[in-house]
């Protein structure tokens, strides 16, 4: 399990209250899901079991698994991400 540490806080998959190193306010960032090297693992994983647990499973674990980008509601700036692996 490997989390980005920027700012001196730890990113999670929910928005997160932390200062933004680019407009210095303090914010409470906005959480985008993104493709990650495991929503591609997960997919071919998916493929495999897909037969056995069904097609309802699919869509929350594809978000499950996706990595959260973290980015300043003031200013849209880059402020961190949160990985899911490596
Ligand atoms: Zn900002």
């Amino acid at each position: 399990m490997a989390t980005a540490v920027l700012g001196g806080g730890n990113f999670t998959a929910v928005p997160t209250r932390t200062t933004c190193p680019s407009c210095h306010q303090e914010v409470t960032t906005v959480a985008n899901h993104t493709s990650g090297l495991l929503t591609w693992l997960a997919c071919a994983g998916l493929c495999l079991i897909g037969c056995v647990f069904g097609c309802c499973l699919i869509p929350f674990c594809i978000d499950e698994c996706k990595d959260v980008e973290h980015r300043c509601p003031n200013c849209d700036s880059y402020i961190g991400v949160y990985k899911r692996i490596g």
